[in-house]
């Protein structure tokens, strides 16, 4: 299964098929897991860590994670597989922040998306932020009315439990305000308590 995830990020590290994106392209290592992150896209700073989550979104995301289920950053990335969206970082947005990934640059990368899916057929996923979770849902869905609920759905044809997240951004202000808090919190309760977190990170007993 490794060696099935490295000829797709093999195939990630080769492609340029958006001319918009901005490489390098980011992506985490092959780690056979059957807990699947998908993140929106890579910020101006991932590329040069090489890895997703790498800044200050990231610290926020880690630290959710470390406060639900008392897994550090470093075991955490060594035991979810972490995927995203779009995997070249889109650029500034005229207005500010990030560029969010447009429909023709997720549809090119989710061929990479279905194939990590196919390979590990997991078990729980975790889209975080708006884009990531409208990906998963086929449809935009409100964060106050997906955040705090687990649903079972399929994703590129696998059947699996879903556990949405904001995202981390700190532009974004939803998860430190009402309802985004209480749901922030109610949402890193259901993925503490969920059966393969529990058994991923030796919690359950
Ligand atoms: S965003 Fe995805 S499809 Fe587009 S160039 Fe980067 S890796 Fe390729």
């Amino acid at each position: 299964m490794e060696g099935r995830l490295r000829e797709v990020h093999a195939a990630l590290d080769a492609c340029r098929a958006c001319p918009d994106m901005i490489g390098p392209v980011v992506h985490g290592p092959p780690v056979v897991s059957s807990i699947f992150l998908v993140g929106q896209a890579p910020g101006p700073r991932e590329g040069s860590f090489g890895r997703p989550f790498a800044w200050t979104a990231g610290k926020t995301l880690f630290r959710w994670f470390e406060s639900a289920f008392g897994a550090d950053e470093e075991t955490v990335r060594a035991r979810i597989y972490m995927a995203a969206v779009a995997r070249c970082f889109p650029g500034k947005a005229k207005g500010g922040g990030d560029r969010k990934p447009d429909p023709e640059e997720i549809d090119r990368c989710r061929a990479f998306l279905e194939r990590e899916v196919q390979i590990l057929r997991p078990k729980l996923l975790l889209p975080v932020g708006t884009l990531a979770i409208t990906q998963v849902m086929g449809e935009a869905t409100p964060l106050a009315e997906i955040v705090g609920r687990q649903l079972r759905l399929r994703y590129h044809g696998v059947e699996m439990d879903m556990i949405a997240l904001p995202h981390p951004s700190g532009a974004s202000t939803w998860h430190r305000t009402e309802p985004g808090r209480s749901l922030l919190e109610k949402a890193l309760r259901l993925i503490a308590r969920h059966p393969e977190i529990r058994a991923t990170f030796g919690t359950g007993r």
